[in-house]
């Protein structure tokens, strides 16, 4: 069984990697940011304060979240309803950037997140997954790239998805989830001591998938 972390700041290309590597391997490829995101969904849909650690820890018992996997790509589902569509837009990338400071949101996700791994080998991409989720993952890839860089890509996905985006605002959006992520007192985002650490500020998909391959296969021979 294996377990393959690949974390690192938004925009930096972890979910396009990951799922590539995932079909590669023959594995599950789990999206934990779409957790913490369908949270927040629920939290904006009952005008609940992001930044209420109190009334979000509050309703989790009423939220039940389960993945489905629908011709290959990960859907998430909140209390029976698909949701994966909804949870992409910028105000909710805000919220989920606020809930998952909330220890007992990231308590709540983690059970859930390991219980995959029981059955499964994995790539699983996020924040913590090398320093919290699995310490002792079989590789651990840190996935970053320049601010800038990473606020293009996300504003030309927005752009393309007929979204009305302006860079400059995506720009300090992208920095300060950068600074929420960073600065929470639990799980901040950091690579763990052991992670290979991928700057792709200077590559494409295709050359950011070649390294990532490189140091996978480095550390299984046999897979
Ligand atoms: O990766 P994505 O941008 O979809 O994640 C949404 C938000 O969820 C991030 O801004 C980050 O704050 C949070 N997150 C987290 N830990 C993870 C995955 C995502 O804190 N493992």
């Amino acid at each position: 069984m294996f377990q393959i972390a690949i974390d690192g700041p938004s925009g930096a290309g972890k979910s396009t990697i990951a799922k590539a590597l995932a079909a590669k391997l023959s594995c599950v490829y789990v999206d934990t940011g779409a957790m913490y995101r369908t949270i927040g969904l629920y939290a904006a849909r009952h005008d609940i304060d992001p930044g209420d650690a109190s009334k979000v820890a509050d309703c989790l018992k009423d939220i039940k979240l389960d993945i489905k996997y629908k011709d290959g790509t990960q859907r998430m589902l909140l209390c029976g309803e698909d949701v994966t569509d909804l949870i992409r837009t910028q105000k909710i990338s805000m919220y989920a950037s606020k809930v998952s400071a909330i220890p007992q949101v990231r308590e709540f996700l983690m059970n859930l997140q390991r219980d995959f791994a029981k059955e499964n080998n994995v790539v699983m991409d996020g924040r913590d997954i090398g320093t919290v989720i699995f310490p002792n993952a079989t590789v651990k890839i840190f996935l970053t790239s320049s601010a800038e860089a990473r606020a293009k890509r996300r504003f030309l996905e927005l752009a393309e998805k007929g979204e009305d985006v302006d860079y400059e605002i995506i720009l300090a959006q992208t920095l300060e989830r950068d600074n929420n992520d960073l600065t929470r007192a639990v799980a901040p985002a950091i690579a763990a001591r052991d992670a290979v650490i991928l700057d792709n500020s200077e590559l494409d998909i295709k050359q950011t998938l070649d390294a990532v391959n490189r140091i996978v296969n480095d550390k299984i021979k046999d897979i």
